[in-house]
Order: C-alpha cells, then sequence, then structure tokens
C-alpha cells in the first residue's frame, strides 16, 4: 500500500459559474479522496490526502474531463504533508484581493435541459428559461462579480423551494446553477400588441405567436441578449415588408431553422460547418444556398449565401415546436434579424423596445428577465476545410482551426483571446465601424460583444457602458488607452478625453498596423516577431493623412515599415465615393488614362440613370484632377468597388462592401488566368512602391469589348491581387529572409480571394498566419491596438 500524501491545487480560467465545483467534488467522492473544493476570487483551489496513484488519476480526469463550458488555463500543484481529511467538502468561497476570474460567455440550452424541455413529466416541460450549470445565460445577466445570483438580473426571482434543494444538493446539475428557475419561481412570457395590450400569456403565448409567424405578421422576440425582428422566411410578402419597415433595403437577414436536417434542405453544408452551427456558441454561420431552397429570395437578395443559425434558447426551440398545440408549425425558417432600425444597437430593455420596434413590429412575445448588457448573435464561416471531399469527424478540434469570425459577440465574448506575453491594463478603443473595445489584464484580451457603428449617440453610450462594465468586471484600474490613429472616430475621441481627465499614457496605433498586430496576437507570434503584412481593407487613417486601404507592411508590434502599397487614386466626393462605386470606376480609369467611353457601365449609368449626364461627368472629372472633396486613397475595397462598376455589377450600394460582395459572387473559379499590373516606385525618394492596377483596368476594358464574360473576369482580377501578393512577397523576403506573412483588413472576408491567394503563398514556401479567433475585419482592430501599446509599454517606448 502506498503512502498518503497530500497535495494543494490552484486552477485558473473559466472555473466559475460552470459546474467545475460539483465536478470536483464528485470526482473525488468517485475516488474516495478526502479534501475541500472552495471558489476563490482568482479561481479555484482544491486540497486532499491520498495515495500517490489516486492522487495522480484524479489529476488526469480533471484536465480530461473538465465539464463542458469550464476551461482550465493554469494549474498549480504543490504537494504537502496529508491534513488526515475524512470526509470530501465544498466549502465557502475565499476573496483574495486584486485577483479576478474570466468570466463565460452566454452558452445555448444543454441537451439534458432540452430533454427536460419536451418532457411531459417534467416540471419543467415547455418551460422557456430552463437552464443548468452547463447551459444558459451568463455574460449577458451579471451584474457584478463574483458571480453569484445576487449579483445578477436574477436576483428579482426569489427561488421556490424545490429549485432551492437542486441549488443546494452537490450532486444536481443545477448546484450553484446561478441562473435556475422553474415556471413556479422563475421569469415568464407574454405576448402583447403595439399598443401595450397583453394579447397571451405563458404557453399560450408561444402558440399564438406561432399563428402570428404563420399568418405573415413580424414579431419582435425578446432573446438572451436582445430583441430579434421574425417573420417567416417562406413568405417572400412578410419578408419585403419587414425590409421596408427596417428601412434595410438589400443587407441579408439571417435565418434560424429548427435543426441541421432542415439547413441542409435549403444550404450545402459540410460535417465542420454543421458542428458550428450545433456548437455550445451557436453562431450565424454563413452557407452556400442550395439552388432548390424555396427560402424567399428577399432574404438575402444578389448573394450566393445564407446566413443561418439553430435555435440557442428554450424559447427558439418553443417557436419551432408543435408540442404547443399539436401541430407542426408550417414554417421551416424564421428570419431573425437584429431588434433594430439601421445600425442602431439592438433592443435590449422591454420599454426601450416598445419605444423603438413599436414601427416595426406587429407584436412583441416579451419576458421579463432583465438583460444587462446586450449582446447581438456572432456570425461566422468555416474557411479552408477540404470537406466537400471528405468530412470531417472530429467536430470542436477542427472547427477551431477552420473558423473564420466576421463578428465575434454572443457565445465567444467575453472569453478571452490568450496574448503571447503578460500585459498591463489598457484599452483599446477599436474601430468606428463594427467596433469592438479590447481591455488587457496578464495574458488577457478580453475583446467586448459587438457594439456596431459609432455613428450614433445610442451606439455611443452603448460603447461607454460597456468599456464601464468590463472595468468593473475584470477589476481594472488602467494604466494608458491605444486608440486609432483617425482624429475623428468617435472612440478617438472618448480616448482623449479620458486619457486628458484621468492622465493616462495615450498610445495611438495606425488601422492597418493593428489589423496586422491582432493577426499576430491572435496566432500567439511573440513580441519582436516580424512578419510581412498583407493589409487589405475599405478605409483606414494612414500615417500621410491618405485612406489607407492596399498596405502591404513589414511589420512588428512595436511599429511597421510600408515597402509596397496600392498607387494613391482620388476618392471622389468623399463618403459619397464609398456608397457611388462608378466614382471610383471613373477614378481609376482617369488614373490609367483610359477614355471614359459611353459603352463603359458607369460612364453608361451616368449618362442612362441621372440627370443632365454629360454635366456630371464633366464635373466629376474636374473633382478628379483638382481633387477639391477629394482624398487621396490606397483602398483595395474601392478598387474592387471600380471593378464591379466596371463590370456593370453595382453602381451604388445598399450597404457596405456590396459591390465587392456581387463582384465576387460572380466569379468564376474555374477560370487561372490573370492580368498583367506594374509596380513603380512613387513619387517620393526612398518612398514605397505602388502596385499600379493600369494594366489590369486596360485590360479588363479590352476583355469587355471582346464579350468575355464577367464571371470570368472578376476570376482574372481575383487572380492579379494574389499574383501580386505573392511576387511582392517573395521580393520582401529575397530582401529581409522574413518567411512569415500576415493577412488582414475587411477585404480577407473575400474567401475567393483568400483562398487563392493562400494556394499561391503556400506553394512559395510562406509561413502563412490568418484569423481564426477574431475577425479580420474593423471588429477584430481592438486587440491589435491593445497588442501595439502594451509591446511598447512593456518595452519602454513611449505613448
Ligand atoms: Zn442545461
Ligand atoms: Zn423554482
Ligand atoms: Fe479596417
Amino acid at each position: 500500500m502506498s503512502e498518503i500524501i497530500g497535495v494543494e491545487i490552484h486552477i485558473s480560467g473559466i472555473v466559475q459559474g460552470v459546474g467545475f465545483r460539483p465536478f470536483v467534488y464528485s470526482l473525488a467522492t468517485r475516488l474516495a479522496l478526502p479534501g475541500w473544493v472552495r471558489n476563490t476570487s482568482a479561481g479555484v483551489d482544491i486540497r486532499l490526502d491520498g495515495s500517490e496513484p489516486v492522487v495522480n488519476e484524479f489529476l488526469k480526469a480533471l484536465q480530461t474531463e473538465t465539464p463542458p463550458l469550464a476551461q482550465i488555463d493554469a494549474l498549480d500543484i504543490r504537494y504537502c504533508p496529508p491534513t488526515g481529511f475524512s470526509t470530501f467538502e465544498i466549502i465557502h468561497s475565499q476573496p483574495i484581493e486584486g485577483s479576478f476570474i474570466p468570466i463565460s460567455p452566454d452558452m445555448s440550452i444543454c441537451s439534458d435541459c432540452l430533454k427536460e424541455l419536451f418532457d411531459p413529466h417534467d416540471r419543467r416541460y415547455l418551460y422557456p428559461f430552463i437552464n443548468c450549470t452547463n447551459c444558459g445565460p451568463r455574460f449577458t445577466i451579471i451584474e457584478d462579480i463574483p458571480y453569484d445570483r445576487a449579483k445578477t438580473t436574477m436576483k428579482g426571482f426569489p427561488m421556490c423551494p424545490d429549485c432551492t434543494s437542486e441549488y443546494q444538493n452537490p450532486l444536481d446539475r443545477r448546484f450553484h446553477a446561478q441562473p435556475v428557475a422553474c415556471p413556479t419561481c422563475g421569469p415568464q412570457v407574454w405576448l402583447e400588441d403595439c399598443s401595450g395590450t397583453i394579447l397571451a400569456e405563458g404557453k399560450e403565448a408561444l402558440s399564438t405567436t406561432q399563428e402570428f409567424l404563420t399568418k405573415g405578421k413580424i414579431l419582435a422576440i425578446k432573446g438572451l441578449g436582445g430583441f430579434h425582428l421574425a417573420c417567416d422566411a417562406q413568405n417572400p410578402a412578410a419578408v419585403k415588408e419587414l425590409r421596408q419597415r427596417k428601412l434595410r433595403v438589400d443587407k441579408p437577414f439571417a435565418l434560424m431553422m429548427p435543426n441541421l436536417e432542415v439547413i441542409n434542405e435549403h444550404c450545402h453544408l459540410n460535417a465542420t460547418e454543421g458542428s458550428l452551427l450545433d456548437s455550445r456558441q451557436r453562431p450565424i454561420v454563413l452557407l452556400w444556398r442550395r439552388a432548390g431552397s424555396n427560402i424567399a429570395l428577399e432574404v438575402a437578395p444578389r448573394q450566393n449565401t445564407l446566413g443561418v443559425i439553430l435555435p440557442y434558447t428554450p424559447l427558439h426551440y418553443l417557436l419551432f415546436s408543435h408540442q404547443l398545440h399539436n401541430n407542426i408549425p408550417p414554417f421551416q425558417a424564421l428570419v431573425m434579424t437584429s431588434g433594430n432600425l439601421k445600425e442602431e444597437p439592438i433592443a435590449s430593455d422591454n420599454d426601450d423596445a416598445r419605444q423603438r420596434l413599436g414601427p416595426l413590429c406587429d407584436a412583441f412575445l416579451m419576458h421579463n428577465r432583465p438583460i444587462h448588457i446586450r449582446c447581438d448573435d456572432s456570425v461566422m464561416r468555416i474557411f479552408g476545410n477540404p470537406v466537400d471531399e471528405k468530412p470531417v469527424k472530429n467536430g470542436q478540434k477542427k472547427i477551431d482551426e477552420y473558423a473564420f469570425p466576421i463578428r465575434r459577440s454572443r457565445g465567444y465574448s467575453p472569453f478571452p483571446v490568450q496574448l503571447p506575453w503578460l500585459a498591463p491594463p489598457i484599452l483599446a478603443t477599436g474601430a468606428e465601424l463594427k467596433n469592438t473595445f479590447c481591455i488587457t489584464r496578464d495574458n488577457y484580451a478580453f475583446l467586448s460583444h459587438h457594439i456596431g457603428d459609432l455613428e450614433n449617440f445610442e451606439t455611443l453610450r452603448s460603447f461607454e457602458d460597456g468599456v464601464r462594465h468590463f472595468e468593473n468586471l475584470f477589476r481594472l484600474k488602467l494604466q494608458a488607452i491605444a486608440f486609432d490613429l483617425h482624429p475623428d472616430y468617435l472612440a478617438t475621441h472618448y480616448a482623449l478625453v479620458r486619457c486628458a481627465r484621468e492622465q493616462l499614457p495615450m498610445y495611438v496605433v495606425q488601422h492597418h498596423h493593428a489589423h496586422i498586430a491582432a493577426c499576430m496576437a491572435e496566432n500567439g507570434l511573440p513580441g519582436e516577431t516580424k512578419v510581412i503584412g498583407v493589409a487589405f481593407d475599405g478605409t483606414g487613417y494612414g500615417l500621410d493623412g491618405a485612406i489607407w486601404g492596399g498596405e502591404i507592411f513589414l511589420a512588428e508590434y512595436m511599429d511597421f515599415q510600408r515597402p509596397y502599397h496600392l498607387a494613391y487614386v482620388p476618392l471622389p466626393g468623399g463618403d459619397k465615393a464609398v456608397r457611388e462605386p462608378w466614382r471610383m470606376a471613373l477614378s481609376w480609369l482617369e488614373y490609367a488614362g483610359i477614355s471614359w467611353s459611353e459603352e463603359l457601365h458607369p460612364v453608361k449609368f451616368v449618362l442612362d440613370e441621372t440627370r443632365d449626364g454629360t454635366i456630371r461627368l464633366e464635373a466629376l472629372r474636374n473633382q478628379i484632377r483638382s481633387r477639391l472633396n477629394s482624398p487621396l486613397t490606397s483602398s483595395v475595397g474601392r478598387l474592387f468597388d471600380a471593378v464591379a462598376s466596371l463590370l456593370g455589377i453595382r453602381q451604388q450600394v445598399n450597404y457596405e462592401a456590396q459591390a465587392a460582395i456581387e463582384l465576387e459572387a460572380c466569379a468564376d473559379t474555374t477560370e487561372k488566368d490573370h492580368y498583367p499590373f506594374a509596380l513603380t516606385p512613387s513619387a517620393h525618394e526612398n518612398g514605397p512602391l505602388q502596385f499600379d492596377p493600369s494594366p489590369i483596368m486596360e485590360a479588363i476594358c479590352q476583355d469587355l469589348r471582346d464579350g468575355i464574360r464577367v464571371e470570368k473576369i472578376s476570376a482574372r482580377f481575383h487572380n492579379s491581387l494574389a499574383v501580386m501578393i505573392t511576387m511582392v512577397g517573395e521580393k520582401l523576403r529575397d530582401a529581409t529572409g522574413i518567411k512569415d506573412i500576415a493577412l488582414s483588413g475587411g477585404v480577407w472576408q473575400n474567401l475567393t480571394l483568400l483562398k487563392i491567394t493562400l494556394e499561391m503563398l503556400d506553394k512559395a514556401g510562406f509561413t502563412i498566419y490568418i484569423h481564426h479567433q477574431i475577425p479580420t475585419n474593423d471588429g477584430g482592430l481592438a486587440l491589435g491596438q491593445a497588442a501595439v501599446a502594451s509591446r511598447r509599454m512593456v518595452i519602454g517606448k513611449g505613448g
């Protein structure tokens, strides 16, 4: 018999509010190890007595059988003399001054709870707020730490005796599940019309909601992180009506479908996409639409993808259930779009929803569990999985490898990204559009939920509230603020005001440097790393005041050089040129010295579709030549716009990047040719080289005259960019010996371009880094700002 030893274990990571202590309790009981477990404000502590082999078995199981929502970041084990415990107990929490623990994101309903939801013998049968330690709301209901019920929005719902006994029983799967609730003691649903009259309550509210949806009505439905606007996605009239009310012309709507089988009927679905859809995070996943699908075309006009999500709360499952009144709802898919008008923040408070969504919906499916912090659905794609040929079996690991986030929010935030070094507490305020902010502490970077476009007061307030909430939750005293170079960003204003008021050091980070640094940081590249950084983007303020967005850098966290960029052209009319791609086409034609002949689509558009076309063309030419209200830009996003216009695909856009998205959607990927281009020195001595696409413009015009299909031309254009990147990459590698290349910026959401570029770079022997945890668009920018600032701070280079 081996000797009895004592062991002290400290665990940090996501280990509270996720069923970790019951897990430890049942594990210790199973192995007959006496001792105790407790929460501390830094994680979880365990003490045990036992023989070495059994203790080792315990330690192994601790790491291999971890509950689904838990994540162990560090495990500190110390051996000591045995204490002489006789039983195993869960003991009282021990606060540690100045420490903190990460908070779990909201998680979709687990299979155990789902079973109870539809079990007529269960006391929570058809109860829309069923949850347990493995699932349910977390981030959106937490008001303060430590995480317990009194500090969540569940504090207004005292537990009934049944719930209390589950909550107190260490062997129950609801032991210390803070949001635990039942029909007797928990939150309730009701249906009300737009004048505030209650139409139905409880199950009847849900079945009436189904009837309304079946009849083509638009419902505002309160969910986990905010309201959705919902309607039957197979009813074109309903979808059209929703578009009109929401003032949303073309931007696609997300869809909720009840299960993977239904999704598979409407979309091409591979195994990895299936695992991602079905994961606990339950993001919206962009999928290729099947040709035969009868989802209304109005859901995603002129797109070949659909954004689809599975139900993720018990309430969502009930919307698709036939158990409410014994007949199957005739809808297979619901539009589930954010409950807001245009780009305002999603409504999350009942009164706010009544006011803002009243004009947009026919009725509200309400509930009385308050949402403390609003959180939109996340949007993801699967990229690079060669699955169509061979299905992937082992879900989760493959998801991490192939995930490509578009919007990282519910289910992911505030789960941290691990930094490659220890960072001081820094706030990075992010970008203007698709804003998220980032707060660092130790080796964690907490990237916020999606805030939105900081263009209105409501969003700015949501940003400020969010920052305050994060600082409080993670108990930080900021030591610096990092922000974008753009003088007009509201997030930059906020940073400047706070830095002045609190006398904090400022770190200004150029937009595309932040993109590349974000990509480096999420890939765990150490502090000294140098990469070739390809930042292809829509808009970002450059060091010279021009609008950058076609940048090839030699970059490290501290700083960057800019050896290559896309040639500068005027952006005639500034923001107007972003909304009207024909302006960019004409600007590029002018740059390339190609005359604006009448058969060219952008010219034809101005002559045919606008009043006084000839005069407008002349005015635009003058504007371009005089550079009046026409800042210079090297944006690749705008080059895509120009080509889309030239091909007659789109002259005006209704949402960001629409022209580029439609240009990509039409590309014939079997086409392998590319166009010639030039690399020319810029006007400045020793200045960067310019990538000059004039020869591409000429070749496209020639192809159009020769009657080549736009699908082929689009593909040739995509191929040309990939060839250019590879060629420039090779030149830089020859000159510097750097083989690592990082791709970041909004343009990389174009998976067609990404795929070709990766193939070429791979063949050329580069080590390539792209995004898998955070968005490649401005939604990931704050991480890069934080990485740059913390590196500069650690090294001691001033702000
Ligand atoms: Zn559960
Ligand atoms: Zn109860
Ligand atoms: Fe950007």
